[in-house]
């Protein structure tokens, strides 16, 4: 069903900001496509913040965004701006919006940029709404947010290669993946690839428990041993359990493998685009009935709209279940 567009907006801004994350561009179309279908004008800001803070500014129509949802990264650019966490940036910013006539902004990242959109809608009163865009999944309000399921498959992919080489010769891996504060993508692709260990930041660990683990694989008949540890994990990060393993048990062939950014690009997963196409029509129809300061999101397969305050401050958990589920299937 066609929505109203009650709040009369004329025309919405989209722009990315923070961390990229693959399936940013499915959403920048959608938001671009949706617009376009109730008659509303459309532009991108480009380099987030940085953009409407220096009036970097293109005017965005359907054909503006033809082959766009099977490409990583974000064609608008991401920045991070400093400027815009002061007054006199915003009030800049603010000018961009009247100069080009802007109802409302549809801002594409992380708790940060909702942050800096909030602080906008209250001192300018320029409505928004976030559509969440990370790989790290560490966003409240939305089960999946833009880029996880990719990240995921991208770790998944190397983690199984470097499987190969482990078992041939008996080694044992530490592969870090990314992560800060939030093990979702270890925890997931730690179960994915059947590793012996998965170490994330929201779990206490321990390396005498580390250690239990190598001596029951080893009593198990294991041959190698993958241990997928989030960037976040607080014992000391790959490099120091590679060093500590190494010193107790000098037997082993011990080894770090750091996935690092590769986790960030590369064509969005299929659940990513289906993602972004929802989110960005969501956000769009949200401004038209006069929503603002929400974010976009899913939640049990429905598109749900949470205040921007919560998504900013509350905690996506990490499922206990899958940590049970992990330490089962290693045995
Ligand atoms: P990621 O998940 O990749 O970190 P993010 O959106 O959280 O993404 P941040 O670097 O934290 O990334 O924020 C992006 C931008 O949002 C900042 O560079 C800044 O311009 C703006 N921003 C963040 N916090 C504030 C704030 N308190 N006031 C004004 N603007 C802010």
């Amino acid at each position: 069903m066609t929505k109203k567009n009650t709040l009369k907006i004329k025309k919405i801004g989209v722009l990315t900001s923070g961390g990229d994350s693959p399936g940013m561009n499915a959403a920048i179309r959608s938001v671009v496509r949706s617009a376009s279908y109730y008659g509303i004008e459309c532009c991108g800001i480009r380099l987030g913040y940085e953009g409407l803070i220096n009036g970097n500014v293109v005017e965005m129509g359907p054909r503006s965004v033809k082959n766009l949802i099977n490409r990583g990264g974000t064609e608008l650019k991401s920045a991070r701006s400093a400027e815009f966490r002061t007054v006199e940036g915003r009030q800049k910013a603010a000018e961009t919006v009247k100069k080009y006539g802007i109802d409302a902004l549809v801002v594409i990242g992380g708790d940060g940029s909702f942050t800096g959109g909030m602080i906008f809608q209250q001192e300018q009163g320029v409505p928004f709404i976030g559509i969440p865009g990370t790989i790290d999944n560490d966003i409240f309000g939305t089960d999946y947010t833009l880029g996880y399921d990719t990240a995921l498959n991208t770790a998944v992919e190397a983690i199984d290669k470097i499987r190969d080489t482990a078992t041939s010769h008996n080694r044992v891996f530490f592969v870090e993946v990314m992560g800060r504060d939030a093990g979702f993508i270890a925890l997931n692709s730690g179960i994915a690839t059947g590793a012996l260990d998965i170490l994330i930041p929201e779990v206490r660990d321990n390396i005498e428990d580390l250690f239990a683990t190598f001596e029951n694989a080893q009593k198990n008949g294991k041959s190698s041993s993958i241990v997928v540890v989030a960037e976040g994990e607080k014992l000391g990060g790959v490099y120091d359990l590679a060093k500590f393993t190494k010193m107790k048990y000098p037997e082993f062939d011990v080894r770090v493998t750091v996935l690092g950014h590769i986790q960030r690009g590369g064509t969005p997963t299929v659940a990513d685009r289906v993602l972004a196409s929802r989110l960005g029509l969501a956000a769009v129809e949200g401004l038209m009935e006069g929503k603002s300061n929400v974010m976009a999101g899913i939640q049990s397969n429905k598109v749900v709209f949470t205040p921007i305050e919560e998504a900013i401050k509350k905690q996506n958990e990490i499922d206990k279940d899958l940590i049970k589920l992990a330490d089962i299937l290693a045995i």
